[in-house]
Formats: C-alpha cells, sequence, structure tokens
C-alpha cells in the first residue's frame, strides 16, 4: 500500500543517499563506522525522522547496528553450539552471526519473500515446540502478530531452560496500543505505523514480557558510552528475555 507518508519517506532517504555519495566523491572524511558491515562512512542516510537511520554501504538500520555493537563487544554472546530460530531474517549481519550456530533455522509467516537459504514457514500463533532452542530472535515482528500474549509463552516454551529470545519492537512513549485485524488497513496504518501492524508497542511491552514468565533485562542505547553511540549512531533499545533455569546466565 502506497501512502504518502511512505512516499515523503522513500524520496527523503533517497535524496540523502545521493548527498552521502556526492561527500564521499568529493573526500569528505569519514567520522562514522557501521558496525554492521565495518566500513569506515562519511555518514548515515536519513529515513523519517532518524537524520542517521542507514548505513549507506550495507542498509543496517540503528537497531541492526545496536545488536551488532552488542555482539561484537561480548554484551551478547550467539550460542553457536546450540539451535536458533531467527524470524523474519532479513538483516543480513545478523544472518551472518547466526548461522554459525550448529542448528541455525531461519523463519518466517511468510518465508518466500527472503533470499536466506532453507527459509522455514512458522507462524509464531501455532509454535507449539518444547524446550527446543537456546535462541529465539525476532526484531519487529510482535507488532504484526494477532494475539502477542499466547506468542510470548509460545516462545517461552519453545525455549530451552536458560535460552534466551532477544526481541525489539517500535516503540512509542506511551502505554501500547492494540488493534486488530479487524481494523482496515489504512487506519491501522494510521495508528501503529504501518498498515500491517496491529498494535504500537510502549515501554509497558516489558510487563508483557515478565508476565508470560520471563527474566527481563532491558538493553537501551542510552546506556551505551556516548563514543560508541555517535560512532555508530546507534539508536532502539533492545528487550533481552531469559528463560528461567537452566546454567548460570552468560
Ligand atoms: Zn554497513
Amino acid at each position: 500500500m502506497i501512502t504518502v507518508q511512505r512516499v515523503a519517506k522513500a524520496a527523503g532517504k533517497h535524496l540523502t543517499k545521493a548527498g552521502l555519495k556526492l561527500r564521499k566523491a568529493l573526500g569528505a572524511r569519514a567520522n562514522r563506522v557501521c558496525p554492521a558491515c565495518g566500513k569506515a562512512i562519511v555518514g548515515f542516510f536519513r529515513y523519517g525522522d532518524n537524520g542517521e537511520w542507514g548505513c549507506p554501504e550495507c542498509g543496517a538500520s540503528p537497531r541492526e547496528r545496536l545488536m551488532n555493537h552488542l555482539i561484537v563487544q561480548g554484551v551478547l554472546s550467539v550460542p553457536t553450539d546450540g539451535a536458533i530460530l531467527h524470524m523474519a531474517p532479513n538483516e543480513a549481519s545478523l544472518v551472518r552471526h547466526f548461522s554459525a550456530a550448529k542448528h541455525y533455522i531461519p523463519a518466517d509467516l511468510d518465508p518466500v519473500r527472503y533470499t536466506v537459504p532453507d527459509m522455514r514457514r512458522v507462524d509464531l500463533m501455532e509454535l507449539s515446540e518444547e524446550g527446543r532452542y537456546d535462541l529465539f530472535y525476532a526484531s519487529h515482528v510482535m507488532e504484526h502478530v494477532p494475539d502477542d500474549r499466547a506468542v510470548l509463552r509460545n516462545i517461552l516454551r519453545a525455549l530451552k531452560p536458560g535460552g534466551e529470545a532477544w526481541l525489539l519492537v517500535p516503540l512509542w512513549d506511551k502505554p501500547t496500543e492494540d488493534g486488530s485485524f479487524d481494523i482496515p488497513p489504512r487506519e491501522r496504518e494510521r495508528r501503529f505505523g504501518q498498515w500491517d501492524h496491529v498494535r504500537q508497542y510502549g515501554p509497558d511491552f516489558a510487563d508483557r514480557i515478565r508476565q508470560a514468565g520471563f527474566d527481563l533485562e532491558e538493553i537501551d542505547t542510552a546506556s551505551i558510552d556516548a563514543g560508541p553511540r555517535r560512532l555508530h549512531a546507534l539508536d532502539d533499545r533492545l528487550f533481552r528475555a531469559r528463560k528461567p533455569g537452566g546454567a548460570t546466565p552468560r
């Protein structure tokens, strides 16, 4: 669905991308580094309100860069000897990190949309596996599912004790507003920012995760040192949910 809002965002993105190319061609000094592709760049391109949104080399978003920073710094450790369920795997750098695992399962409700090999179809509403995964990763997925409380319980069940779910969602400052697929797409876009979103999360997403039975750590970009935060133009917040039990947390 094409709307004025989306066209304006795309145009802004295109213009700043062209500007970055020009500055690079004119010999501007690279003063940013993308932690997703490792390249030194003259800046990130704009998308919507965020003036430093995307990497001009690999396209990485602020949240993809945040995840790479946390993994490279060792704040998060990828369980390469275990099983990882990676939903909606459209962040290439994370496919690289996670596919190093012994059992890597890239999946989506609509797997044909992805170029990652061996994609599986997984409907999180129907996820019925038990104690199978060491890591579950879903970035900007939970705002698409009809019943997120049920999905959180399914994820908890599918994890091994001590296993972790790394969740990122679009956030605003207000409390979470829930909708449903009965609401017309145009109204969903107006209320939740995108036609295929059924809710808009606020900081109380944390409460839903805890209510499902997880231990939770929130890692907000604000808690990261100003140096790397600026160098990589990091943004966003990771909800790091851990299934109780198992060995001592890493
Ligand atoms: Zn990059």
